[in-house]
């Protein structure tokens, strides 16, 4: 018998109407033959009011009191729920997270699923029962009560999806449905956007980068879920039956357009370490101490150092910032490096599978924000990712005029005749379900271990640096257009702000370009900026991290640029993404730099390429 998995957001449980049509929904989905176990989040605004309430008695309650707290909202929600099926003539039981074997760490308010155990669950579906559990909430070893962190019910969902399919042994009869006010997912959020574009299909890298961009559509855990546990999810709506988005695997055919989506992340702040030594072993300084107290860190701009010193510039959440400078402060200090940060920022991300194939998307997305007259403060890009940071009051023009470039106001390309939806959603999987990924899955201790697939270097690449180029808006996209021009595809892009309103831009190119891409670079400098440099660099080697959800796992980054500091090799630039950290190094500590990557995150046995 099938299971399937069906979840339902605050606003979808927020009146009693609405949790009789949620439990005619899971009614109906038992009558039609599934085994089904629900997942609820808070009703309505639920959560703000608890956080609100903890807020009235003091500024900065205690973690464990605070999940303690939280906890409660979804406890209302299965109850209600569950005594709704029965007033509807069917069986059900709830269970909270505990009850269910739901195990985390003790991260407070952040916690991570460690295990889950299905005996409960299946003990209670075979008795004929609708399950009906808490999202959100776990417990932890020592018996306290966890919470998720926000929208954690989505990984709640997907999560259970995941291990009755593993351990539950239902294999490839289940399924996730995300119910709520939308839906499906659209091309950015349509509320801030009204010309949004619903989409079918969008592939798991592409939700897991918007979710982790700011799409809160879906709690960006519950996609690395489902991708290295191989579970087809379908966003839909609560209230209509309307077909939602599919999450599956990537196909050849989502790749068809550059971008699928744009997020927006409004309150950003931005940090600048100015003057630190340019030494190896400095970054993994900085991030570490972030990373220990599981501060994400988002976009990273590493300015190549002149005078043996350099600037790190990063953006963090603006709720992190007062603890993240609380941390900075002292560190800097020891650095002899001065600590700086710019609170009315926020950040626009561009994402699609296409980027891994179409060429000029930089340039396109510049040249969008240039003829609005934006002036973009940072820029990093990942795989199939391209961040700007831009200043609040911008911050909305931005994405619209990104959302319009990128034709995504357009309707979206439909499943091709071709194609039929069984194989999309049991596509042959990506290299993490290859016998190969398999022997990486029993590896992991609990079930969101970080997932390292792959480490590659390549060093064929060379870098153009463009330095203390005047920060008005447009003078980045005069650069990347004069670099297409030429027809030179450009890879990695990193741009940082530095003191004294200069910006550092540097990228890479084919090292068979770069003599060409440094005269176009020169050429047009000359132009808009005769007082920046120009510098050419081949001697260098990227390597590529490749995994899942590796930007809120705060200890990959430290892990890896702690490898690299204890080997001495420096770091010169820095991409991070959910699904690939990639690090430039000195061509001729390229090797050495892979061996050691792979040694440390147990990778041996790959032979670059493979
Ligand atoms: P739930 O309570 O059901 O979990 P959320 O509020 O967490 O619902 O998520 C749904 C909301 O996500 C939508 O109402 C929408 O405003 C927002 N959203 C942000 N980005 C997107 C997007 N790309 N597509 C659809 N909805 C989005
Ligand atoms: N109730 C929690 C929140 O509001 C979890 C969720 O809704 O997914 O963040
Ligand atoms: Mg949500």
């Amino acid at each position: 018998m099938a299971v399937l998995v069906q979840k339902f957001g605050g606003t979808s449980v927020a009146t009693a109407e609405r949790i009789h049509a949620a439990a005619r929904r899971a009614i109906k989905a038992q009558q039609a033959g599934n085994q089904v176990v629900v997942v609820v989040s808070a009703r309505g605004d639920t959560t703000d009011e608890l956080i609100a309430m903890a807020r009235e008695i003091c500024d900065q309650p205690p973690p464990r009191e605070m999940d303690m707290l939280l906890a409660t909202g979804e406890q209302i929600s299965i109850a209600l729920l569950a005594m709704a099926i029965h007033s509807l003539g069917g069986t059900a039981v709830s269970f909270t997270g505990a009850q269910v074997g739901i195990v985390t760490d003790s991260t407070h308010t952040k916690a991570r699923i460690k295990s889950i155990s299905t005996a409960r669950m299946r003990q209670a579906l075979a008795a004929g029962s609708i399950v009906i559990v808490a999202g959100f909430q776990g417990i932890d070893e020592a018996g306290n009560i966890t919470t998720l962190g926000r929208g954690g019910s989505d990984t709640t969902a997907v999560a259970l999806a995941a291990v009755l399919k593993h351990e539950g042994g239902y294999r490839d009869d289940v399924g996730c449905e995300i119910y709520t006010d939308v839906d499906g997912v659209y091309t950015t959020d349509p509320r801030l956007v009204p010309e949004a574009q619903k989409m079918d299909f969008i592939s798991y890298d592409e939700m897991l980068e918007l979710a982790s961009a700011g799409a809160a559509v879906m709690h960006s855990r519950s996609i690395e879920f489902a991708k290295k546990y191989d579970v087809p999810v379908m966003v839909r709506s609560a209230f209509s039956d309307v077909e939602g988005t599919w999450i599956v695997p990537e196909q050849d055919w989502m790749r068809q357009e550059p971008a699928c989506g744009v997020a927006i992340v409004k309150d950003e702040a931005r940090v600048l370490l100015d003057g630190v030594p340019d030494q190896p072993g400095v970054s993994h300084r900085v991030f570490s101490a972030l990373a220990e107290r599981n501060i994400v860190v988002d976009m990273i701009a590493q300015g190549l150092g002149s005078d043996g010193k350099a600037a790190i510039g990063f953006t963090v959440p603006k709720a992190e910032l007062r603890e993240a400078l609380k941390i900075l402060q002292p560190l800097a200090a020891s650095l002899g490096a001065t600590v700086t940060a710019a609170e009315d920022v926020s950040k626009i991300s561009l994402v699609g599978a296409g980027m891994r194939t179409h060429t000029g998307v930089a340039e396109r997305m510049f040249a969008a924000l240039a003829s609005e007259k934006i002036n973009m403060q940072m820029i990093t890009t990942g795989d199939i990712k391209i961040s700007v940071l831009v200043d609040r009051q911008d911050a909305m023009r931005a994405l619209r005029a990104v959302h319009r470039a990128f034709g995504l106001h357009r309707e979206r390309p439909k499943l091709p005749q071709a194609v039929k939806l069984e194989d999309v959603l049991h596509a042959a999987q990506s290299s993490l379900h290859s016998e190969n990924g398999r022997d990486l899955y029993r590896r992991l201790s609990s079930m969101e271990d970080i997932l390292i697939s792959d480490i590659r270097l390549v060093s064929d690449y060379g870098q153009i640096t463009v330095s203390h180029l005047a920060d008005v808006p447009g003078n980045c996209h005069h650069i990347f257009q004069a670099v297409a021009d030429a027809g030179i595809n450009v890879d990695m892009i990193v741009q940082n702000l530095g003191a004294g309103g200069r910006a550092d831009l540097s990228f890479s190119v084919p090292q068979s370009d770069l003599t060409l891409a440094r005269q176009q670079a020169e050429k047009i400098v000359r132009e808009i900026d005769p007082s920046a440099r120009v510098s050419a660099d081949s001697d260098i080697a990227v390597l590529f991290v490749f995994g899942v959800g590796m930007r809120t796992h705060t200890g990959v980054a430290r892990k890896m640029f702690g490898a690299l500091a204890e080997r001495q090799i420096n770091i010169r630039m820095i991409n991070t993404s959910e699904v690939c950290i990639s690090v430039v190094v000195e061509q001729t500590r390229g090797r050495e730099a892979l061996e050691c990557l792979r040694q440390t995150f147990e990778l041996n046995h790959l032979t670059n390429g493979q």
